[in-house]
């Protein structure tokens, strides 16, 4: 890692590696540290900690949920599959899916998500070993079930212990990514179908969302705008009803006259008939009916395992397990908040007596979750601050590098800046987080940081996700720190150190930064993985744009506090304006600082949707922008389902506009599973003006900076959260001339052109933030596929009453218990564990 003083070995990029913490392991680390102090032979590769088969399990999900990049693991996959199958079970598991002979790494994207579910589901071979010799010479088939493990809690048996579940069954669970029972106790129902309140055609009331059982009089594929989909006509003895579904051609076939079903929606009037649009829907069969009469739990549906079995699965493991789960709430806490007991409320959650019960149920798993996630926080927050930092003097420099800038600071960056001084004058070090709206002046700020290490003889170390990035802010703080000059010292000296950088001069520039020579590093985290060595360093700066790189941060930081006698400050910006709860829920570890300003002068992005019928219109109006010697960005629509297709999606939208819309330009194509090399050199070139249009995917999301680019044109608009659109928009509007936002959507549901009419009237990202998370929920805001956010199972970030006293109790909780070492919150301690674990951004 980065975080490293000279006198300690490289870092071999260890956050997978490290053993599952207690609480209080930050707390003895720093007790072992005075005691006994590390010896310094220890090599760079250290021996493997024991792994467990979960652990690699939670990675390659993780893995997998980021669209096999490879960037689930500091360091790469193959790195630390290779530590891991030190352990012996990990190793069984890995034996019993295909070698790669060339790594993880070597494999196309495609084939990497597919290594990966075998990987996940495989059956390990077993050593024979560790088994009795008897046990040993009668083979076990590979599909037979695994045996629950009676020195295990019942919790942690495989989902074949619930009666019921065989082989088959168990394999379809572990595609759910249901292995153990609690997995299935905690597979929380999506809805509820209230069998109780069924109503009749002629009884649904526009507007609300209701629930009726029909019968199918036909059902076919029909146009719907642009778009394809399912239109039926249902019936009951007292109406018909039309009901229809985008895009879900197949249920046509599946819905066939007289087939009787449930349909939970909302109900709206079209042409006077009632309708519902892409409702919630099920078959209704003959077992179906004994359950009139009670509220019945609907679970996300895999394949070929239907509702009604997923049902039955839930039931038992309800029926035996939910009394065996152990209470991790302090019995005096759940008083004060009158939250229901575990067991309670894992049957309320499945099979609640009446509505009220299931919110009561839920409201206490979504405490749990918030209180563990709380903990977990505040935990690493005091883990940080037992570090020592180096104490700045401020005085004068500040003002040194304030009277050499080209510019007069706002003054948000004022207040900013003095906040970071204050943090950078204490020995307690600095976890700040900067956040401040595209081009509203961050690397400014940085750069005021910067040049107070480095008049007090520190180093500072900037990092960006991207090559591009990292060469942009070298230019930036190049000019920025040029322009500073102190009486008593030599000029200021920064290096950009990325992976284009080899031999000789990577050589020089690795032994100045060793010997202290350089003042700042300017680099990709690619760059941490190879082990720079710094002489002094003082503050680390990173620059994660939009993406949280949550678990980077937690490696930098678990670094730096293990790396020796100093720790060294903090930064975290984010150009992503984040909603107060959220910050309050995974940020809680970090202080806040806010730029709320924007440099004077900046002419706000024009934003238009452009509706339906004309796209010509968009595509002539970014012809004129190039004939004008601009040039424009076009993105195209989001596809979520794999990266794959979305390159494939680019790739055709790119050829039909160079070969049909604009066959006299020069376009260019920039998507996701381009190499880095190559996309930063569509980048470079982009920016050097080789080209007028950039064809992209999402990719230019992350802060490229290129002010001669006008127009920012978004096709799919409907699609996309309104924070990703307000990235998008921030491509654009950064140099002197008048830029504009078109929003391209056919036919947005009524949602979506209301999230789009907001970005046409406002530019403030925290505006946009707090209306999207209200309109859309954390998971979409962020897009969840790219945010690394791990996403709660019962807490709603909405409930911001219900985030402010679990951190409350959070609070008292560590008054009391620092370690959480009190007998009485033994199991909490666990629950915070798994939670820990989230936090880091090892999802599962
Ligand atoms: P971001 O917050 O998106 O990283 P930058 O730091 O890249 O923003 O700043 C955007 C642009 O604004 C840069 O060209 C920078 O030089 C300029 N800038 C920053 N602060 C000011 C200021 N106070 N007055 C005028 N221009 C500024
Ligand atoms: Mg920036």
């Amino acid at each position: 890692m980065l975080i490293v003083p000279a006198a300690e070995p490289p870092f071999h990029s260890g956050l997978a590696a490290r053993p599952q913490r207690s609480v209080s392991y930050a707390k003895r680390q720093v007790l072992n540290r005075t005691a006994a102090p590390r010896t310094p032979a220890r090599g760079p590769h250290r021996p493997a900690v024991p792994e467990t088969v979960a652990q690699l399990r939670r990675i390659l999900r993780f893995e997998l949920s980021k669209g096999c990049d490879d960037s689930a693991v500091i360091g790469g996959l193959d790195r630390y599959l290779e530590r891991a199958r030190a352990d012996p079970a990990v190793a069984a598991v890995l034996d019993s899916v295909p070698r790669l002979p060339r790594g993880y790494r070597a494999l196309p994207a495609g084939e990497r998500r597919d290594w990966i579910r075998k990987a996940l589901t495989a059956q390990p071979v077993r050593k024979p070993a560790a088994r009795p010799a008897k046990a040993a010479s009668k083979p076990q088939g590979p599909a037979a079930p695994p045996r629950p493990d009676p020195e295990s809690s019942p919790l942690d048996w495989p989902a074949s212990a619930i009666k019921g579940v065989r082989a088959a069954t168990a394999a379809r669970l572990a595609k759910m990514g249901l292995r153990t029972v609690r997995d299935v106790l905690y597979l929380f129902p999506n809805r509820h179908n209230d069998f109780a309140d069924i109503r009749t055609i002629a009884e649904l009331r526009p507007g609300e969302e209701q629930t009726c059982a029909v019968q199918v009089l036909q059902a076919q594929i029909v146009r719907l705008g642009r778009m394809h989909g399912t239109e039926a006509k249902v019936h009951d003895g007292t109406g018909t009803m039309r009901v229809v579904w985008f895009n879900q051609t197949y249920l046509a076939d599946q819905l066939k006259p007289d087939d009787r079903i449930v349909l939970s929606g909302k109900v709206s009037l079209f042409n006077g008939l009632k309708t519902m649009e892409s409702p919630e829907w099920e078959r209704l069969q003959g077992e179906e009916l004994t359950h009139t009469g009670r509220i019945v739990p609907v679970y996300p549906l895999t394949q070929g395992l239907s509702q009604r079995v997923l049902r039955r699965i839930v039931k038992e493991a309800v029926d035996r397990f939910a009394a065996l789960v152990p209470e991790a709430l302090p019995e005096d806490l759940r008083g004060r908040h009158r939250l229901p007991g575990i067991t309670e409320a894992l049957r309320q959650m499945h099979y609640p007596d009446t509505m009220e019960d299931y919110r009561e149920a839920r409201r206490r798993m979504a405490f749990e979750e918030l209180l563990c996630v709380q903990l977990a926080v505040l935990d690493r927050r005091l883990a940080w601050q037992e570090g020592r930092a180096p104490v700045f003097d401020t005085r004068g420099v500040i003002d040194v590098y304030r009277s050499a800038l080209p510019f007069a600071l706002t003054g948000a960056q004022e207040r900013v800046i003095g906040e970071i001084a204050r943090d950078l004058s204490s020995s307690r070090p600095m976890a700040r987080l900067l956040q401040g709206d595209v081009g509203s002046g961050k690397t400014a700020v940085a750069g005021a940081a910067l040049v107070v290490a480095a008049a007090n003889g520190y180093q500072g170390a900037i990092m960006a996700p991207t090559e591009i990035l990292a060469e942009q802010h070298y230019r930036t703080l190049s000019d920025l720190l040029g322009r500073v000059k102190f009486a008593e010292r030599r000029p200021l000296r920064i290096e950009l150190l990325t992976g284009s950088l080899s031999g000789r001069g990577r050589r020089e520039a690795l032994r100045a930064l060793a010997a202290g020579e350089v003042d700042v590093a300017v680099g990709t985290h690619a760059l941490i993985q190879e082990g720079v060595t710094f002489h002094r360093l003082g503050i680390t700066i990173v620059d994660e744009q939009h993406r949280f790189g949550v678990m980077q941060r937690a490696a930098l930081r678990e670094r730096a506090a293990n790396a020796g006698y100093q720790t060294p400050h903090l930064l975290v910006m984010s150009a992503t304006p984040i909603p107060r709860t959220l910050a309050l829920t995974f940020f809680g570890d970090l202080d806040v600082s806010v730029i709320d300003e924007l440099p004077p002068g900046r002419q706000p992005v024009e934003t238009r949707w452009v509706p339906p019928g004309e796209r010509r219109e968009a595509y002539d109006f970014i012809r004129s922008q190039v004939r004008d010697g601009r040039q424009a960005f076009i993105v195209c629509p989001l596809v979520e389902e794999s990266q794959a297709l979305q390159t494939k999606a680019a790739t055709r939208e790119y050829e039909m506009l160079s070969r049909e819309v604009f066959p006299d330009l020069r376009l260019a194509l920039l998507h996701g599973r381009m190499p880095s090399a190559e996309k930063d050199r569509v980048l470079r070139d982009f920016r050097d003006r080789k080209y007028d249009i950039l064809v992209a995917t999402t990719v230019i999301e992350v802060g490229i900076d290129i002010p001669n680019a006008t127009v920012m044109l978004v096709d799919g608009a409907d699609r996309f959260g309104l924070a990703q659109l307000h990235q998008l928009r921030g491509r654009v509007g950064r140099g002197a001339g008048q830029s504009y936002c078109l929003l391209l959507a056919e036919e947005p549901s009524d949602a979506a052109r209301e999230r789009l009419q907001v970005l046409e009237r406002t530019s403030d990202g925290f505006e946009l933030a707090e209306a999207d998370l209200r309109l859309r929920g954390p998971g979409d805001y962020f897009g969840t596929r790219q945010s690394g956010l791990p996403e709660f199972q019962a807490a709603d970030f909405s409930d911001i009453r219900l985030i402010e006293t679990a951190r409350q109790e959070a609070r008292a909780i560590l008054d009391l218990d620092p370690g959480l070492q009190l007998p009485e919150h033994a199991i909490l301690a666990t629950a915070v564990a798994r939670a820990k674990r989230i936090v880091t951004g090892e999802v599962s």
